[in-house]
């Protein structure tokens, strides 16, 4: 972890910008490798399925942890994931806005929410296109239940990470513009392990690492429970 907090300083150094938040990803992995990142400082952790989080969360005897959903959100799981996570970073539809705000707990502060969105246009990609942006922004800053909170992507795999650097930078435009807009909008969360220090280049406020933090994820190990 050490040395990835390195890197990211780094590259936010060198490009002038402030450090950005570790996401780390923990998805596929067992509660006690969360409990050792814990134990090590790190706070926020990002899921991919609502189900695995749960169990996860249930096994791990560390409060004060900061869960993300990362994964796509399916409708009938929002009302899960409305209580069970502090963001949920993949809202790329209308429909969630008064689901997920319904179910927020009314003990729970309001619950933070990014927009996903499609960068590269990619067919069967999940996330908004970049033109949908304003009307999700809005009926989400609606809902007093939910903070709008930034955007969020995965650009296009490309085999050089460098050929990602354009759509992080169109992200960047788009956040700018949210960010005039609603004031708490203050989290642009892209890169990842292969790409990271290019994200921060370009202005990610959050990066998502699994890789570098955990090790390789041993592929379909059966450990994720899917929703
Ligand atoms: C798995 C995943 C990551 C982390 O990927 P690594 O390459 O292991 O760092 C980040 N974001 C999302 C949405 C993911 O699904």
């Amino acid at each position: 972890m050490h040395e990835v907090l390195q890197r990211l300083e780094n590259a936010a150094r060198n490009a002038g910008r402030p450090s950005p938040r570790l996401l780390a990803v923990s998805k596929t992995q067992a509660a006690t490798a969360v409990a050792e990142l814990a134990a090590a400082g790190q706070r926020a952790f990002g899921e991919n399925y609502v189900q695995e989080a749960l169990a996860k969360q249930q096994n791990l005897n560390a409060p004060g942890l900061e869960w993300h959903l990362i994964g796509h959100l399916q409708s009938n799981k929002a009302a899960v994931a409305a209580t069970a996570f502090d963001w949920v970073q993949t809202l790329d539809r209308a429909k969630l806005v008064p689901l997920l705000a319904a179910a927020r707990g009314d003990d729970q502060p309001p619950l933070n929410v990014l927009i996903q969105v499609n960068i590269d246009d990619e067919a069967g990609k999940h996330g908004c296109r970049p033109e949908d942006v304003p009307a999700l922004a809005e009926a989400v800053a609606a809902q007093p239940r939910l903070v709008l909170r930034g955007l969020m992507a995965i650009p296009a795999p490309d085999p050089d990470p460098e050929g990602r650097r354009t759509a992080f930078r169109d992200m960047k435009r788009l956040f700018d513009a949210l960010a005039s807009r609603y004031p708490q909008a203050d989290t642009l969360s892209m890169g990842m392990t292969e790409d990271y220090a290019i994200a921060v280049e370009e202005g990610a406020t959050m990066v998502r690492v699994g890789t570098a933090l955990f090790g390789a994820r041993s592929r379909d190990s059966g450990l994720g429970i899917r929703d």
